[in-house]
């Protein structure tokens, strides 16, 4: 395994951290068991970074780690991460409670890293500047229940760089990847925090699983142009850890071939090892991506519950798959999905009431209401009708 050094604290943290948000799941609750077999099969792989938050697995991503690490023998080889949730703060006193019931869910005196989550924009900062987040932070660290103070941020530079201006964070969290290399923080905000020492760990590497998986074929024929055979998720990595700017980067994993890939792939790459042959290929594989992708919905799922029951993250994947892989198969699928054949009922893009409760929350900045029109105009329809009659016929009939 790769280490880079924390500046602020000489920590050496591995350059793939575990990220504890899509933990092993059977029948909507963690597989503990799967769960806890694969993370111990990571820190034996050198793994020393756990990542979780107060709302992942339903608020039991907490509870979960807390039962593996009060095994002492793993909890003394790994750093805990986890993270307080702004959109539950509205007291000062919010603040010392949620923190209180996340070391107790831990089952630990003090966090290793803790993050303020997810600053969606400027406006949520201000607020938790009012409400005293600076005095909570000052004094969880003075009291020994935190020992490092982070964020976790999808707003854009301008807010990246104020929240990096406000305090003296040992490090930050943003979603950077080949494609995002220019939105929210981006190379800049990565930049921005490295130059003032703050140790930055990167989300989303591979785009919320768009990157990888069933790909365009223009993107399988550029790939398969390299005279060095790698998977897409092996480039997409590599890409990251290139940056000798980047800390680490946090992985949702719960399936086993995709945790041992990403072991050996953080083992391999060393900063600034990829030759100019590779970075060009890498980016016109993002070329052929900018050009197919209309939407860039990453699937966070911060725009949700919709009050109409839009299912804003699937109609926008089903929208993108048109133009990636064709307009039957993503008709089809849109119905089956989406209009009551493997969904609660109707979740289609023409539920959208116009409320504009969503927006706000799109860390992509996305139109979801002019974006959602376009998308019931596309994929429904009279087509779509069809196929959605045919596709239930034919899952009733089976
Ligand atoms: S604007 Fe439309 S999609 Fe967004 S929350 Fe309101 S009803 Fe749902
Ligand atoms: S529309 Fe925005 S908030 Fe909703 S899932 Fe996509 S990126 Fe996330």
């Amino acid at each position: 395994m790769e280490y880079r050094v924390i500046k602020k604290n000489g920590d050496k943290i591995s350059t793939l951290g575990f990220g504890c948000m899509r933990l092993a799941s059977k029948l909507g609750r963690i597989n503990e068991e799967k769960a806890t077999e694969q993370i111990k099969y990571a820190i034996d792989q050198g793994v020393n970074y756990f990542d979780t938050a107060y709302p992942y697995h339903g608020g039991e991503s907490e509870n979960f780690l807390g039962k593996v690490f009060a095994d002492k023998s793993l909890r003394n080889k790994v750093k805990i991460a986890t993270k307080l949730p702004p959109w539950s703060v509205r007291t000062r006193e919010d603040m010392d409670r949620i923190l209180d019931e996340q070391l107790s869910k831990l089952q630990v005196d003090s966090i290793d890293y803790y993050l303020v989550h997810g600053i969606m924009g400027q406006d949520v900062w201000d607020r938790l500047k009012g409400l005293g987040i600076i005095d909570f932070l000052d004094k969880a660290i003075a009291s020994g229940k935190v020992k490092n103070v982070g964020f976790s941020c999808h707003s854009n530079l301008s807010t990246f760089k104020n929240v990096v201006d406000d305090y003296d964070w040992t490090m930050c969290q943003i979603q950077y990847n080949y494609l995002d290399e220019y939105i929210q923080a981006g190379r800049e905000g990565l930049m921005y925090a490295e130059e003032r020492d703050i140790a930055v760990f990167i989300m989303e590497p591979l785009r919320g699983g768009s990157l990888v998986g069933k790909l365009p074929k223009k993107v399988e024929q550029e790939w398969a142009k390299s005279s060095v055979k790698r998977s897409p998720a092996e480039w997409a990595l590599k890409w990251i850890l290139n940056h000798k700017e980047v800390t680490c980067i946090l992985s949702g994993m719960n399936v086993d071939e995709h945790i041992k890939e990403n072991i050996k792939v953080a083992s391999e790459t060393e900063a600034n090892s990829l030759n100019k042959e590779e970075i060009d290929l890498i980016e016109s594989v993002r070329d052929l991506y900018k050009s197919l992708t209309k939407i860039p919905c990453t699937a966070c799922a911060y725009c949700l519950p919709c009050p109409a029951g839009v299912n804003i993250p699937l109609c926008f994947e089903k929208y993108n798959d048109k133009y990636m892989f064709g307009t039957l198969g993503a008709r089809v699928m849109y119905q089956v999905q989406l209009n009551g054949v493997m969904s609660d009922g109707n979740n289609m893009a023409s539920k959208c009431v116009d409320c504009g409760l969503c927006e706000s929350h799109c860390p992509q900045h996305i139109e979801i209401r002019k974006e959602l029109k376009q998308v019931s105009k596309e994929l429904e329809g009279i087509p779509g009708k069809i196929l959605g009659a045919v596709a239930k016929r034919v899952m009733k009939s089976s």
